[in-house]
């Protein structure tokens, strides 16, 4: 009983979601302007702007689990070198892009460190 409770709850909150997410993805306006769009169009134009929002959502969820930008923390609280522990050294950020099954590509960027000891260069998992 209780799953089912919840399922009805999640629904709610879906139609909640749906109907701001018309707002911000313009499909009101849209809907206005194509008022005899056809269900394939009215497909495409959702698919288009969700696509955009998803990478969107994707790269936020991702970042999220980030180590934030720890170069001007103190050693201690800096990610530690997985050979010898000791706080790395940041060398800049770097860049990469991800590419979703959305066709969306994400840009996502993350600080690189080498070790001062060993000068090995890291991407502290985040
Ligand atoms: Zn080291």
């Amino acid at each position: 009983m209780k799953a089912k409770k919840n399922k009805g709850e999640r629904s709610e909150q879906m139609q909640q979601v749906s109907a701001g997410l018309q707002e911000v993805l313009g499909m009101r306006q849209w809907r206005k302007e194509h008022p005899k769009a056809s269900w394939q169009e009215i497909e495409t134009a959702v698919d288009e702007r969700m696509n955009q929002l998803r990478a969107q959502l994707i790269k936020d969820v991702v970042q999220m689990g980030d180590t934030e930008e720890w170069s001007q923390k103190p050693e201690e609280e800096r990610p530690r070198c997985a050979t010898c522990g000791k706080g790395l050294v940041a060398r800049g950020a770097q860049a990469r892009w991800i590419q979703t099954t959305g066709g969306e590509a994400i840009k996502l960027t993350r600080t690189y460190g080498t070790c001062p000891q060993c000068g090995v260069g890291f991407f502290p998992p985040g």
